[in-house]
């Protein structure tokens, strides 16, 4: 699992989506889309290596599988230092962080998946180690409690999260630049997926890219997922070049629907509007009633559903929108 044994303890992951990596774009411009983000990294990065400094401590948002890890990935590689990848969930007790951060070289990335879901106690250990690089230690307790400083070497950390907005503002305002990653348009995922079809040799026309682009909720993970799936589809069912014909056939096994919708979306639309009156209903509800947990949903299937207007948020609950009537072919509530 681990590049560098150094790192490894009970509290971090080093790389760990290893089936992957051979699909992670390696340089910012084989990194397709997101332009605005790319060329404020391209300051950050060149600027940086001008100096001979580590580059400025930077948080990635936006929802699961737009490419923060792989941006981090291409930061470090690009600044020719090593990746430490960890999670915020992980991190439990400040002596985590603390054996993390004094284990870094000069230089090195430090990155923080899901860094909201930081415990309070660790994150306030996170300040000055951004700040200043030290880390302010109890040692003792009681009437020998006192504090020392530990020097660390300059790093730069990249948070990312998919919920920018539960980030406290001292954390916040610690990050040099902020960059929201937002789904992809689906020409932008047909790149994605032509680079992706040809490092695995996967023999597909336009057309049949196009419909899987379409279908995949503008993001390049599911983007991806899809392709694989596709070819094995391709690879048992059919023989010659998938075409538009046999991605209908291999998406129509997974229920996925022309929209990109897949089982889990069309189950959240329908117990809206059967269960619910089409809303408002509440988070909570709504989890226990699909059998998901409220933070997937929150995360994962709602902003996209949000975005192509099948949900609104509202004070009082999520509402079933008109679209998401006429999409499930039920009769629109007055
Ligand atoms: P996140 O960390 O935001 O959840 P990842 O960086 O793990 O997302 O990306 C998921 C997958 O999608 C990776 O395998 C990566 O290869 C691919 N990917 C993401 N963004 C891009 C992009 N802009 N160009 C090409 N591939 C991408």
């Amino acid at each position: 699992m681990a590049e560098n044994p150094s790192y490894v303890n009970s509290t971090l992951v080093v790389e760990d989506h290893s089936f992957e990596i051979p699909l992670r774009p390696q340089t910012l411009s084989d990194f397709v889309g997101q332009e605005e983000v790319k060329a404020r990294l391209e300051v950050l990065i060149g600027a940086a290596k001008q100096r001979g400094e580590p580059m400025g401590h930077c948080l990635l948002s936006g929802p699961p599988g737009l490419g923060k890890t792989t941006l981090a990935n291409i930061i470090s590689k690009t600044m020719g230092s090593s990746l430490v990848i960890t999670s915020g969930p992980m991190l439990e007790k400040p002596g985590d962080l603390a054996g993390l951060l004094t284990n870094l070289q000069e230089g090195d990335v430090l990155f923080i998946d899901e860094i909201h879901r930081m415990q309070r106690t660790v994150e306030e250990y996170l300040y000055p180690a951004m700040e200043d690089f030290v880390l302010d230690l109890m040692i003792d307790s009681g009437p020998n409690a006192r504090s020392v400083q530990v020097k660390l070497n300059p790093f730069t950390l990249i948070g990312a999260t998919t919920r920018s907005g539960l980030l406290t503002a001292p954390l916040r305002s610690r990050f040099g630049l902020s960059c929201r990653l937002d789904y992809y348009q689906p020409d932008v995922l047909e790149s994605i997926l032509a680079r992706t079809g040809g490092l695995l040799r996967v023999e597909i026309d336009g057309a049949g890219l196009a419909e899987i682009a379409k279908r995949a909720r503008g993001t390049p993970r599911v983007a991806n997922n899809l392709l694989r799936w596709v070819r094995d589809f391709a690879q048992m069912r059919t023989d010659g070049v998938i075409n538009r014909d046999v991605v209908f056939q291999a998406l129509a096994m997974l229920s996925i629907d022309g929209e990109g919708l897949d089982e889990m979306d069309k189950k959240i639309l329908q117990v809206m509007i059967e269960h619910y009156g089409g809303g408002p209903v509440g988070l909570s509800t709504l989890a226990i009633a699909i059998g998901e947990e409220g933070q997937t949903i929150e995360e994962v299937y709602e902003p996209f559903l949000i975005l192509r207007g099948f949900i609104k948020r509202t004070p009082r609950g999520r509402v079933a929108t008109d679209k998401a009537y006429l999409h499930l072919g039920q009769k629109i509530r007055d």
